[in-house]
């Protein structure tokens, strides 16, 4: 290596170090924005009988608050990962083709909200969400993260562990809001899945660290996020509010106890 690499090498690592010293603080954008995902396979897939009530409620709550919805994937999407594993996919395409399904998710909540303002926000829109907002509108995006072929490599197997959920964590995070909103179709998370097991004990709040601790063999949550929250700048709460009974997710907009807190 020459001396001027040398220096030049030197001069960018003295930035970094002072550039990590000299760190205060994130930006917080729109901290009061309430990020909400929509369940894919708990809610959309159910179709009007579960959708139409939410909406509803979503609608009714949207002077109140600034709202962002983020789509789930659901049943088409795992079916698209079973014929993607059959076919040897590699994680970055089973994200891309899952993607492609919360797309779908995406456009349909977006024009069953349309007379209220739903617009479809594409990830590369972002910037957008603060005009939208304003216009009064209620961005809808599709829940995937857009990690796309660079999907991170799990453990095990291709599934990518960022899904869904994990979109909505980050779309909150970004923005600077503590709370993510997730609307499931039970009341919250349990001991184990209450649709497999009928002795699953509701927790109503449990620290993030407990939670890991427990190391529950089913979540209601991508199980990733729960690391993730641990190192977040800004989300504080994850609230899991059951969709299928309607005012619960109203309270969880107005800070009232339901539903699962999952704190930090
Ligand atoms: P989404 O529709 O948002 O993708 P999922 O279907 O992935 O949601 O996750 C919600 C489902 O998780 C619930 O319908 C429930 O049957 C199941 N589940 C698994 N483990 C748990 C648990 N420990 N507590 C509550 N629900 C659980
Ligand atoms: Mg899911």
């Amino acid at each position: 290596m020459t001396d001027k690499m040398n220096d030049l090498g030197n001069f960018m690592q003295d930035a970094l170090n002072d550039a990590a010293a000299n760190y205060q603080h994130d930006l917080q954008i729109l901290p009061n924005v309430k990020v909400m995902k929509m369940g894919g396979q708990s809610i959309t897939d159910r179709g009007r009988k579960a959708v139409f009530p939410i909406i509803d409620e979503i609608i009714e709550n949207k002077y109140k608050h600034d709202i962002i919805i983020t789509s789930g994937g659901g049943t088409r999407a795992r079916h698209s990962y079973q014929v993607g594993i059959d076919l040897n996919m590699p994680v970055g395409v089973l994200a891309e083709m899952g993607g492609a399904i919360t797309v779908q998710n995406a456009r349909m909540l977006q024009m069953v909200l349309a007379k209220h303002g739903g617009i479809f926000l594409d990830h590369l829109e972002f910037e957008k969400i603060p005009l939208f907002l304003r216009l009064g509108c209620i961005p809808v995006m599709p829940g995937m993260p857009p990690y796309s072929f660079w999907e991170d490599i799990p453990d095990f197997g291709s599934i990518p562990m960022h899904r869904t959920d994990c979109g909505a964590f980050f779309t909150a995070e970004a923005l600077g809001a503590d709370t993510v909103y997730f609307i499931k179709d039970e009341k919250g998370l349990f001991t184990d899945d209450p649709k497999k097991n009928p002795n699953a004990e509701f927790i109503p709040r449990i620290h993030v660290d407990e939670l890991i601790e427990m190391d529950l063999g089913d979540l209601i949550v991508e199980r990733v996020i729960l690391d993730y929250m641990k190192r977040s700048r800004f989300v504080k709460k994850l609230v899991i509010v059951n969709g299928m009974e309607k005012g619960e997710l109203t309270k969880a907009l107005n800070g009232e106890p339901t539903g699962t807190e999952i704190y930090v």
